[in-house]
């Protein structure tokens, strides 16, 4: 016999459950590309993206996934022997760095580790070091989706402002638009990117760079930019093909421009506040597993939690053993233990991840932590009492 045969949860960070009403949207047949219908909504897309992003500034849409908007970005403003500065979280941290090193960039990476968010100290003493003020741009990832750690991005403005260095602040919030508080204009952000699979809740393949006039001026200053990236007539088209540099990505296009209109419908301040709720709950049944267990947040300091993402440690084989457990006896997948390999657990099996972001509510994440609980039953796995009564008082209080 099996639990596992009812409505599924892929309880990954990324791709995120879509709700029924964007996937209504994309089912439909080809609409025209010239003219009609199709046109105006798209133009109708950006504010709303604007909005979500917290910016005035310039949107360009690309058809591709979250890796396309990373080359989308360094792309428009760095050239091969230009000079980026990566203070590192987390496997994605690395990754957008390997993507700047790939266009000839010269990479100075800052490893912070996998529990540990930002030492704007270190970043401080490296930005003060480039006395030349070689270093383009700071590349920072919001929240690390392999650690689950959130960086204060502000901060990160304000560290390079004191230091008085010229560079581009550049921001991945991939994992964390439309889950935790991202306020682009207002914290300092040149550049920020982003993908529709995550809290956008909108299948892979479109990916959003957004940038400032300094940006754009450091842009208009590059030798060149290949034609598919360049961000100048996406941002600003005087013909509908040269938003998205070809065929538009249609269906894509209903599924966000439904997704947006329930993103606005809620309020961001309203989703913020239910994604640090549900996160709460995660972390409240957690810490009390982890009184009599090998369970763990990998983040200490709430303060640096992601409210999209949870990485939690539990020891191998635990890791994976639960992961297969919860998807083929209770129908609920969460994530594997990425990027967090070591010489004594190659595999990361002593990892797994909670992907809590998007179209996620109360009874969603109540089922997966009573699931995972069952989970640690039946594989004797031994775990505090008191995790979901404390999960259900933090949902119970809203
Ligand atoms: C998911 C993710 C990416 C990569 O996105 P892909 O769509 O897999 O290319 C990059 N950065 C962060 C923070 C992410 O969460």
């Amino acid at each position: 016999m099996t639990l596992s045969k009812g409505r599924p949860y892929l309880a990954i960070p990324g791709p995120s459950v879509m709700p029924e009403e964007v996937l209504r949207a994309m089912h439909r047949s080809a609409p025209n590309i010239y003219e009609g219908e199709l046109i105006d909504m798209t133009h109708g897309l950006v504010p709303d993206l604007k909005h979500v992003a917290g910016t005035r500034h310039n949107a360009a849409i690309y058809i591709g996934n979250g890796h396309a908007a990373w080359e989308a970005a360094l792309s428009n403003v760095i050239a091969p022997g230009d000079r980026v500065l990566v203070p590192a979280t987390g496997r994605f941290g690395f990754g957008w760095g390997e993507m700047a090193e790939g266009l000839g960039a010269e990479v100075e990476v800052l490893d912070f580790g996998r529990q540990h968010a930002m030492d704007m100290t270190k970043v401080a003493e490296s930005l003060a070091a480039d006395k030349d003020h070689r270093i383009k741009a700071v590349l920072g990832v919001h929240v690390d989706t392999s650690t689950s750690v959130r960086n204060d991005i502000a901060a990160l403005r304000a560290t390079m402002d004191e230091v008085g260095h010229p560079a581009l602040l550049m921001a991945d919030c991939i994992a964390s638009l439309g889950c935790d508080r991202f306020e682009m204009d207002n914290w300092g952000v040149d550049v920020m990117v982003s993908a529709s699979q995550k809290g956008l809740m909108v299948p892979p393949g479109l990916g959003f760079v957004f940038f400032n006039d300094k940006a754009a001026a450091v842009r208009s200053d590059m030798p060149r930019v290949s034609r598919y990236w360049d961000w100048t007539d996406r941002a600003n088209p005087e013909f509908y093909y040269q938003l998205f540099c070809g065929t538009a990505p249609t269906h894509h296009l209903y599924g966000l421009r439904t997704a947006l209109d329930m993103i606005l419908d809620e309020g961001l301040e309203n989703i913020w506040a239910r994604h640090a709720t549900l996160a709460r709950a995660i972390w409240a049944a957690v810490e009390a597993w982890g009184q009599a267990g090998p369970i763990a947040l990998n983040i200490q300091d709430t303060a640096l939690r992601s409210h999209a993402v949870t990485s939690l440690r539990i020891g191998a084989p635990h890791g994976t053993a639960l992961r297969r457990w919860t998807q083929h006896e209770a129908g609920l997948t969460l994530g594997i233990g990425l990027g967090m390999s070591t010489e004594q657990d190659p595999g990361g099996d002593g990892f797994f991840r909670f992907g809590h972001m998007g179209h996620v509510n109360a009874q969603m994440i109540l089922g997966m932590l009573s699931t995972v609980q069952a989970g640690m039953t039946a594989l004797d796995i031994p775990f505090g009492d008191g995790g979901l009564d404390a999960a259900t008082a933090v949902i119970a209080k809203g």
